[in-house]
């Protein structure tokens, strides 16, 4: 592989201060004779990250790096790594070595036979974590069921897009950021690898399970207006079991001397369809509060310290 091009490697990392050497090692190895910068974003992390990133940064003039001012989270992380890298293409991946850092040549590889997208999906693995394996199934069967642009399960932020993808990416300036289902909607031609994620090297993971419902539904309220039509199909149904059941009491009332005996089936009714309304209400009520905030139009990240 000749260098007449570059190569930028954004990597989001939050308290991964451990993690940072052995993956700058491992990413040097693998684009030796390539123009290579290497971003760093420290996603606001408490540990010597930063630290240990500004190190490597002093020791290798091909290391940049972007600190936030606070944890913005890995999506915005990813996009200030867009935002910054200056690489004719520009591959992401996590801090951890999960991502395994092997499979760079062969990414270079496919976008110089001119892929524009090069993602991968991560293969089934034992070793994940049978929690894991199963939320993370789960989000994408919903994520699916709701979505009009279909996202592989297993899908990863380790991908690769040409310098044109990431320019289009970069106008885009949603506030709940989702790479994952806004790749596949970028179009381009696209191809997927697969590999095998590694444990990851040392520390824990940062998506505790709180953030990940977080992430799934930012997921499908960012991608899909779906949910707030099924408010209009449940209300159909629900008007024409009202509706018959009105013809029913009706009946009873005119018919037949037991009409008080409605106790059970006005509670009944009272209830499931308080439910069923709260349920949208709240449906209604999260696509409102994005409107909110991507309304205030604030900035997805705020950096507090930067080289270059
Ligand atoms: N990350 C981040 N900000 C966050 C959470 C995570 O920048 O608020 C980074 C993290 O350092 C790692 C990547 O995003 O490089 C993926 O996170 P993690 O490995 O914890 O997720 P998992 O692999 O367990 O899904
Ligand atoms: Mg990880």
């Amino acid at each position: 592989m000749k260098s007449e091009y570059k190569v930028s490697v954004i990597v989001p990392c939050y308290n991964e201060e451990s993690n940072i050497i052995p993956l700058f090692n491992s990413v040097s190895e693998y684009t030796k004779e390539l123009n290579t910068e290497i971003i760093f974003i420290d996603d606001g992390s408490n540990d010597k990250t930063f630290k240990n990133i500004k190190t490597l940064a002093a020791q290798h003039k091909n290391v940049k790096f972007i600190s936030f001012s606070r944890n913005f989270g890995h999506q915005n992380a990813l996009k200030a790594g867009y935002d910054t890298a200056e690489g004719d293409c520009v591959i992401s991946m996590d801090a951890d070595m999960q991502h395994p850092p092997e499979l760079i040549p062969e990414m270079i590889n496919l976008w110089q036979k001119g892929y524009k997208i090069v993602s991968t999906k991560r293969m089934k693995d034992k070793s994940l974590g049978f929690l894991k394996r199963l939320t993370s199934n789960l989000f994408y069967k919903i994520l699916n069921l709701f979505s009009e642009f279909k996202v592989d399960s297993g899908a990863a932020d380790f991908r690769l897009l040409d310098k044109q993808a990431v320019d289009e990416l970069k106008k885009i300036n949603e506030k709940f950021l989702f790479f994952r289902g806004l790749i596949p909607w970028l179009g381009f031609s696209q191809i997927q690898l697969e590999y095998i994620a590694a444990e990851r090297l040392s520390g824990k993971t940062k998506y505790s399970f709180s953030k990940m419902l977080h992430f799934a539904s930012n997921g499908i309220t960012s991608f899909s207006v779906k949910p707030l039509k099924i408010s209009v199909y449940l209300g159909f149904v629900i008007a024409l079991i009202a509706f018959l059941y009105i013809l029913y009491a009706v009946y009873i009332a005119v018919f037949t001397d037991k009409a008080i005996a409605g106790w059970t089936s006005t509670i009944i009714s009272v209830l499931f369809i308080g439910g069923i309304q709260l349920i949208m209400i709240g449906i209604l009520g999260n696509y409102l509060g994005k409107l909110f905030m991507e309304n205030k139009n604030r900035p997805n990240y705020i950096i507090k310290e930067k080289n270059d």
